[in-house]
């Protein structure tokens, strides 16, 4: 399994499929609340406009799972140094980034990395 996994061709797709007409922006642009929160109040901002309302209200919002993570599985990353700190102390882990927009809703799952002891030399590489 590669440890990163970018999904630049699916948001190409649905973005194109909303240009068409195929999807409608309700069904694409449907942060749930706790996302919208965690984008406006720990996301990281993107240099890039929003794709749908053309808006700079792009923010990067990073999530952890994992089973060894216990009490930290499904944790949105909130600190600067809070992944290295995961990384070093866990065997493998994975983080979803999604790129939300906190104007008009619009959400994807930007990237899977997987992080942790076992990913340490090949991150380097
Ligand atoms: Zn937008």
């Amino acid at each position: 399994m590669p440890s990163h996994v970018d999904y630049a061709l699916a948001r190409r797709a649905v973005l194109n499929d909303l240009r068409r007409g195929v999807v409608k922006s309700l069904d694409v642009c449907d942060a749930h609340p706790e996302l919208m929160r965690a984008a406006r109040n720990v996301g990281t901002p993107m240099e890039a406009p929003c794709p749908v309302c053309s808006k700079d209200s792009l923010r990067l919002v990073s999530y952890v799972y994992g089973d060894g993570l216990k009490d930290a599985n499904g944790r949105c990353l909130t600190k600067r140094g809070e992944l290295e700190g995961l990384a070093r102390k866990h065997d493998e882990f994975a983080r979803y980034v999604v790129e939300v927009c906190h104007e008009c809703r619009w959400n994807h799952l930007k990237r899977r990395e997987l992080h942790g002891k076992l990913h340490r030399v090949r991150r380097v590489s």
